[in-house]
């Protein structure tokens, strides 16, 4: 497609995009489709020759649009609230206009500087040492595996070069995260070989928060077993609950024991970056490593994670392999050293983009307003005799459930509010169990919601609490009748 036809269908692409997002209430924030129904609406296989691109862009609307659930929605408060912004949209259409794969520096100097330029910017903005650099990967689950596999190259035992499988000489190795921590953790371990045996999972406090005694006595237990502890998984903002691990505690241990320490702040390193949050990264300036999700919580969109560590030869040593036809004479850094892929997607754009459009202040004031939108929340919660706080809101998730008087079964009930909300399309939230309870999870952090859409929330939960009640009344007077 070339010329003319290219500016058409590009301008109208970006008109659609933007009555997108000007309609985007309109939607059911959950698609509302049966499983296969776009497969069953598709072609067996692909069209012989090609078709008119206008008929193409009209099956947006037809096909597509239904089985997307909408996560720019404002009322998408399930799991990670997460979403785009317009200036990363323009990001990820230049990135792919470029369509260039980071993998020298020769084959896209402009993707390998202007990474190192933003993730240095974000280190400042989070309140990180110069010791931190980054290198941007897909997903923090990527992040984290690249992280645990630099762990373990440190620990010299030439598992690159004999691997694991087969040798004597080698001990049980050890890794350590919290009973709350994300399962990407676990998955890391599986994929690095090292066994699920290979993880201890630290029992958490009342806050869900790593206890750090629990943590020094499965490592000195470890070692009086001949095992070999190499690194420990501290979280910053928990999946469940955005919990915050006491990482300045654990930093000694890790120190004294000679441990890599990992954080994964996937989703709350974005809060570092406003002032008064910012402690929330403290004792990180001594830990070796620390992922961050600008496409959780900076308007990025996905994917873009960052993952900062202390020690890239480490990391370089664990991956870096140069066949004849990559080998270059010029001293520079070469992205395909640092993972397990050749080519990397240029994604510094858009967070570059979003750092420039919005300036520091305009993402700090957004993040703060999330923050002030889920306090709101959790005073309307606290205030309310049937509804109560089950984990403490250090950042923008509140973790709550339905209890009124009268009910016994609070966890029939709250699945039951849940999946009433869910299945009106107004909003959708997301669960967890806290303590065996079944906890409701509502994340605030579109970059479109407003004080409105969270009062909109707020009505539908009572509403949907004061029908389920009354038909859990009506069903259980008409059964005694029945008796
Ligand atoms: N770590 C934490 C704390 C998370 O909450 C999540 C996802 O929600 C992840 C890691 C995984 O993120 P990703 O989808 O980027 O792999």
């Amino acid at each position: 497609m070339q010329g003319e036809d290219f500016r058409r269908f590009g301008y109208e692409i970006i008109d659609w995009i933007a009555d997108y997002f000007a309609n985007i209430e309109q939607f059911p924030v959950l698609s509302q489709i049966e499983p296969n129904w776009l497969k069953d609406n598709l072609p067996k296989s692909a069209p012989e020759t090609g078709e008119d691109f206008a008929e193409v862009i009209k099956d947006i609307d037809r096909l597509i649009l239904p089985a997307v659930t909408h996560w720019n929605h404002p009322n998408f408060h399930g799991l990670f609230s997460t979403s785009t912004s317009s200036v990363g949209i323009f990001g990820e259409l230049l990135s792919a206009a470029f369509d260039m794969k980071a993998m020298l520096w020769r084959t896209s100097p402009a993707s390998t500087e202007l990474e190192e330029v933003v993730l240095d910017w974000l280190r400042q903005m989070m309140g990180l040492d110069e010791g931190l650099k980054g290198i941007i990967y897909d997903t923090a689950s990527v992040s984290t595996l690249h992280a645990i596999a630099a762990a373990r190259e440190g620990l010299d035992l030439k598992i690159r070069e004999d691997g694991m499988s087969g040798r004597e000489d080698l001990p049980l190795l050890r890794v350590y995260t919290s009973e709350q921590s994300h399962s990407s953790v676990e998955k890391a371990v599986i994929l690095l070989g090292l066994g699920q045996r290979s993880l201890v999972k630290i029992a958490v406090d009342e806050k869900f928060r790593m206890i750090p005694e629990k943590l020094r006595e499965a490592i000195e237990a470890d070692k009086q077993n001949g095992y070999l502890p190499f690194c420990v998984v501290a979280t910053v903002g928990t999946t469940s609950t955005t919990s915050i691990d006491p990482v300045e505690k654990i930093v000694p241990i890790c120190e004294e024991h000679t441990l890599w320490l990992h954080v994964d702040a996937a989703y709350a390193g974005s809060a570092a970056i406003v002032p008064e949050l910012q402690d929330c990264l403290k004792g990180c300036e001594r830990a070796d490593s620390l992922v961050t999700n600008p496409h959780k919580w900076l308007f990025t969109p996905f994917d873009l994670s960052v993952l900062y560590c202390r020690h890239l030869d480490l990391l370089k040593r664990a991956f870096a392999l140069v066949p004849e036809y990559l080998k270059v004479s010029e001293t520079v850094t070469n992205q395909m050293d640092y993972g397990i892929q050749l080519g990397r997607r240029f994604r510094s754009l858009k967070l570059w983009f979003i750092m420039r459009y919005f300036g520091q202040q305009g993402m700090i004031e957004r993040i703060r307003e999330h923050c002030r939108l889920a306090k709101m929340l959790t005073d309307w919660i606290e205030e309310s005799e049937d509804w109560e706080m089950l984990a403490p809101v250090p950042f923008a998730l509140v973790c709550f459930r339905a209890c009124p008087k009268n009910v016994e079964d609070l966890d029939t009930l709250n699945e039951k509010i849940m999946n009433a909300v869910n299945e009106g399309g107004e909003a959708y939230i997301s669960h967890t169990k806290l303590n065996g309870k079944f906890t409701l999870r509502v994340s605030i952090g579109n970059i479109r919601v407003e004080e409105r859409h969270v009062e909109k929330l707020w009505n539908l939960l009572n509403e949907k609490l004061g029908e389920i009640s009354r038909k859990g009344a009506k069903d259980a007077k008409e059964s005694r009748e029945d008796f």
